[in-house]
């Protein structure tokens, strides 16, 4: 700011000075110029005055100083001259001043020397003789003037300059002052400044449209933050350089990790060297999707490039847990290879069986054997098709079954009694105690956990072995409960088969599941049933020495 008011401010007295040099010294040395040219003219006049009446004896009599007297003959040649000898003179017929006096009488003319500096004046006056006088004199030339008072000129020039850099400085202090005392944060409460009024109220509408635009982003930001916080699936963005600019909660999960992410690189995040080749792949501009495992669970991970202006500017990477959907796949692969393996022995066994009495291969004493044992094993795939239509039905919620008041009790005295023929031929003894309860329920489903629990109490028991089922309500401060448990003095399962039994075909003992009629599906039916009614399973085992099995249904009265 002063740099520039002072080079204005200098420029302008700069200009103003030489202006006004130049014009006085044009005026004055035109004047004086023209004051020398009449004393010339004056002086031709009294020389040729002189010459005409006393000839050469005027000119020798004169005591001549400064100027310098030419007598020329009317031919051309100089008669006499007060500086030089005239004989070696030359012909001076074509000077201005010389022919200018012969045509009219009286001639002058300015001549200057070869650096400028000087300018001699000539005026030559006609004599009645036809002969020439000329008077001359040597000014100094504009130029020369100039050169001596260079060193004036110089001393104003400095002081002009001094004068503009201490009189460009307190006027931008000046200007500048009100300016730095402007409050900007308030412009339009500035007071006395007229001046800058117009770009206050400009920064005042900026501030304005900077604050709409902030408050804009701020919301837009929280209704993001919002969407991706309160999203399942995992969500991470990347910045170009791969580092996270934004994760959810549901990603912080997942790779189990603190708070302040931003900035640091997927790998300090999650040490999967899977899902860094995924990001990088994605940052260059590659769309890929896989399922990786993560803490033990499995997730499908989807990693794609994000554009700005037509340019990578990161990657967003999305988790979802697959860890279900893929132990479910599993499931039903290993269901498929069990249905198919469970149902191909009694197939094997009818289908040889059918052959022999076809082809007439059987004693007539073993018919009877061959056909029973058609029976049994046609009867232990119906079982089996039924148990799984049944499972079937449970994996697909039970939708078609009808639900109501259910009383365990019941079901319990009805399923003992169905049971009393096959308890009777293990020589076990059932026992049923406890109360009435009544549960909201299906029915049938109910009826499959209880008969599965008292089937399998008397089926993996002993001679004179003894099962208790108990049926009785439960009042808890939070919640009721109907708890039906099935206990009996049987064989006992081994702590490592008590975590597996519920899974589908699974028997501790294939052979002794078989033989008692077992399907492997049964306690799998009781996990499905029992979920769908929120109830709770609590298995106590020893082996030789019994089972307990407790079910707790709420009774959400
Ligand atoms: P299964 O049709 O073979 O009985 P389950 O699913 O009902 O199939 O039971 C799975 C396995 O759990 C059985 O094969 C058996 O080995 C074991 N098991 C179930 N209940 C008892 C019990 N009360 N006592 C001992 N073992 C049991």
């Amino acid at each position: 700011m002063t740099k520039r008011i002072f080079r204005a401010i200098a420029l302008v007295a700069l200009v103003v000075f030489l202006a006004s040099l130049v014009l006085i010294m044009g005026v004055l040395y035109n004047y004086f110029s023209n004051v020398q040219l009449e004393q010339l003219r004056i002086e031709t006049n009294l020389a040729a005055q002189g010459v005409a009446s006393d000839g050469e004896a005027y000119l020798d009599s004169l005591d001549i100083k400064g100027y310098r007297i030419t007598w020329i003959d009317s031919d051309g040649s100089v008669i006499y001259d007060s500086r030089i000898n005239s004989e070696g003179m030359e012909n001076h017929l074509e000077r201005e001043e010389v022919r200018e006096a012969i045509t009219n009488g009286y001639g002058e003319s300015t001549r200057y020397s070869s650096t400028l500096m000087q300018k001699s004046v000539y005026s030559a006056q006609r004599l009645d003789d036809g002969t020439i006088i000329r008077v001359s004199d040597e000014h100094s030339s504009m130029l020369n003037l100039l050169f001596s008072m260079i060193q004036p000129i110089l001393l104003v020039a400095l002081v002009t300059l001094v004068l503009a850099l201490v009189l460009a400085s307190r006027v931008s202090k000046r200007v500048v002052a009100p300016l730095n005392n402007l409050d900007l944060d308030n412009p339009l409460e500035n007071e006395n400044v007229d001046e800058v009024a117009p770009l206050l109220r400009r920064i005042n509408s900026q501030q304005l449209q900077l604050k709409i635009q902030e408050i804009e982003l701020n919301k837009k930001k929280e209704e993001f933050e919002t969407v991706i916080q309160s999203m399942t699936e995992g969500l991470v963005l990347l910045g170009r350089e791969g580092r996270i600019i934004s994760i959810n909660n549901a990603a912080r999960k997942i790779f189990d990790a603190g708070e302040f992410l931003t900035g640091k690189s997927i790998l300090e995040v999650c040490r999967n060297i899977e899902l860094q080749k995924l990001t990088q792949a994605a940052l260059k501009g590659e769309s890929v999707e896989k399922i990786l495992e993560i803490s033990e669970k499995e997730y499908q991970v989807d990693a794609s490039p994000t554009y700005y202006d037509n340019e990578i500017s990161g990657a967003a990477v999305l988790i979802f847990d697959v860890t279900e959907k893929q132990q479910a796949e599993q499931m039903r692969r290993e269901f498929t290879a069990n249905v198919s393996h469970e149902l191909k022995t009694p197939l094997h066994s009818i289908s040889g069986c059918a052959e022999l009495l076809c082809n007439d291969m059987v004693k007539k004493e073993d018919v009877k054997q061959f056909t029973g044992q058609i029976y049994t094993e046609a009867q232990r795939m119906m079982r089996l098709v039924n148990d799984i239509i049944y499972l079937s039905q449970l994996d697909e919620g039970a939708v078609n079954m009808q639900r109501g008041s259910v009383d365990i009790y019941k079901l319990a005295a009805e399923t003992a009694e169905s049971l009393k023929p096959e308890a009777e031929r293990m020589d076990v003894t059932v026992t049923l105690t406890g109360d009435s309860a009544v549960i909201s329920g299906i029915s049938q489903l109910l009826a499959s956990i209880v008969y599965n629990l008292c089937d399998n109490a008397i089926k993996y028991n002993r001679k004179g072995g003894r099962v208790a089922i108990d049926v009785r309500n439960i009042n808890e401060p939070n919640e009721c409960y109907a708890v039906l448990t099935v206990s009996d003095t049987g064989i006992g399962i081994s702590p490592e088969h008590q975590k597996r039994i519920f899974e589908r075909f699974y028997r501790v003992d294939k052979s002794h599941s078989k033989e008692v009629g077992g399907t492997g599906l049964g306690l799998s039916i009781v996990k499905h049933a029992a979920k769908l009614h929120n109830a709770e399973i609590d298995l106590v085992s020893k082996v030789d020495e019994g089972t307990t099995i407790k079910v707790k249904f709420p009774r959400g009265e």
